[in-house]
């Protein structure tokens, strides 16, 4: 578990959180999945500043790097990018439905909690 108010710039329940969408890329052909990361991650934050930096800090340890495909993380949010609801593709993630190579998202709550959302079958 990592320490929150380290990295968090303080206070918490404030109106003004948003969240980021942060896609991983599958370099070397595998994604890493586990307690903290997946495919997809988002991050509840009152800036994307403040974003990037648990992004660094949360991707650090899982940042494997292959050469042909480069980097696994890219930290390119916006304050713009910042949604209310955690959203890919401009919908909801629990509207979502399941790709080929993305089936589920870890939401990382400005408290600390996590929360694992997988996305809908599609339907047939
Ligand atoms: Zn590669």
């Amino acid at each position: 578990m990592y320490n929150v108010e380290v990295i968090r710039e303080g206070g918490r329940g404030d109106q003004s959180m948003r969240w980021f969408l942060f896609e991983q890329n599958n370099s070397g052909g595998y994604f890493i999945d586990n307690d903290s990361v997946c495919e997809t991650v988002f991050i509840q934050a009152r800036s994307a500043h403040e974003a990037l930096n648990m992004a660094e800090f949360l991707f650090d340890p899982y940042s494997e790097y292959c050469e042909c495909c480069g980097p696994r993380w890219g930290y390119y949010v916006d304050d713009s990018d910042g949604t209310d609801v955690p959203m890919i593709y401009g919908v909801s993630i629990y509207e979502s439905a399941e790709g080929m190579f993305r089936k589920k998202c870890i939401l990382h709550y400005a408290d600390g909690r996590i929360e694992r959302v997988k996305y809908k079958k599609e339907q047939k």
